[in-house]
């Protein structure tokens, strides 16, 4: 990516910091699948440690973590209640249904919140006819939710309330370092009513590869045996392992300015006629519409990337950019200038020739 690009298409983005750079050259290197990766276990006692659980395990992805989550928690035939926007429903290809034999059961939230009482009644009865309700997973922050921080009482709320029931719950955590930062209630609070936690390291803090799952002992212990299944069991893992501490040491606090960043985006697109914010940011996620006028979101994309700013054309008519450690706030402060100014060539009609890029 040259240096006139401001990438705003997702926190995954970043490239390691030299520090990092020199800490993976550094890293003691084993064998993880023999456990005997000092790095890998280095890792893993910080990430149990810093959310209060007894043990951790990396693994390659964020969808691998949330995948063996649920596959402990339910057996064939179980469901697991979720937000219809959450990252493990939409976006991981239903893999609890291709490779557990779990169904989701999605509940209609307010930009990725739910309320406690929109849980009552929905646990199914012993009955041949039916799936089994096996499992709460709720995702904070909220990244279709445009990065919402979960209100921690109805966390609390909805946690207790599964845990009465007999219901086991899970949390998406690819982004929890963001609420814990913008909330000021630390991971390890977030993380006391769940069972299991997934976190990732190749989010906002900045490391090339991973994610870990975070339990009891005997819950990742029997994560090991199901990584092992699904492909994820990785032999000298300290090299990007050694990546993800330098995260978890380095990068966690730096977040704030993330938010700040996703801020400044908010008002310019605020500003800017034509374009309409869906939420101000709670963290470091920005959603907007694109009006008609304009053109299709992916028009107004193709427009900015000509101005060299990257950003996601996620629907028809809406847009995400995503800040994070490798986006300066001159280059915010650029993206903020060149977003009006692009949105009235857009309505102008001089960039309808524009190439079209889209994902969604
Ligand atoms: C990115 C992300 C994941 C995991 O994605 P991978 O690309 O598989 O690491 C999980 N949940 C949420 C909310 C995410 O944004």
């Amino acid at each position: 990516m040259g240096a006139g690009i401001v990438d705003l298409r997702s926190d995954t983005v970043t490239r390691p910091t030299e520090g990092m750079r020199q800490a993976i050259l550094a890293a003691p290197l084993g064998d993880d699948v023999m456990n005997d990766d000092p790095t890998v276990l280095a890792l893993q006692e910080m990430a149990a440690e810093m959310l209060g659980k007894e043990a951790a395990l990396y693994m390659p992805s964020g969808t691998m973590t949330n995948q063996i989550g649920v596959r402990i928690h339910c057996k064939p035939g179980d469901e697991f209640l979720c937000e219809v926007n959450c990252h493990i429903l939409n976006y991981e290809q239903g893999a609890f249904a291709q490779l557990s034999g779990v169904v989701g059961r999605p509940v209609v939230g307010d930009r990725g919140i739910l309320q406690p009482e929109q849980f009552a009644g929905l646990i199914r009865p012993e009955n041949e006819h039916l799936v089994r309700t096996r499992l709460v997973c709720l995702e904070n922050t909220h990244n279709r939710g445009v990065g919402r921080v979960q209100p921690y009482a109805a966390v609390e709320e909805i946690c207790s309330w599964a845990h009465e029931n007999g219901l086991r719950t899970h949390l998406d955590g690819a982004r929890l370092f963001n609420a814990a930062v913008a909330s000021g209630i630390d991971a390890a609070k977030w993380a006391s009513h769940f069972d299991t936690v997934s976190i990732c390291f190749s989010k906002g803090l900045g490391a090339p590869v991973g994610s870990a799952l975070v339990g009891s002992q005997e819950f990742i212990q029997e994560a090991r045996r199901h990584r092992k299944a699904f492909g994820g069991g990785m032999r000298q893992a300290g090299v990007i392992a050694a990546g993800a501490l330098y995260a978890l040491e380095h990068h966690v606090e730096r977040l704030a300015e993330d938010h700040a960043h996703a801020g400044i985006l908010a008002d310019a697109v605020e500003a800017t006629e034509g374009l309409e914010l869906h939420a101000r940011p709670d963290t470091n996620i920005v959603f907007f519409d694109v009006d008609g006028a304009l053109g299709e979101a992916a028009e107004f994309v193709a427009a900015l990337q000509n101005e060299g700013i990257y950003m996601l054309a996620l629907g028809p008519a809406m847009v995400r950019a995503v800040t994070h450690l490798d986006v300066s706030e001159e280059q915010i402060r650029r993206a903020a200038d060149v977003i009006p100014s692009v949105a009235r060539e857009c309505a102008s009609g001089q960039r309808s020739a524009a190439l079209k890029t889209s994902t969604y």
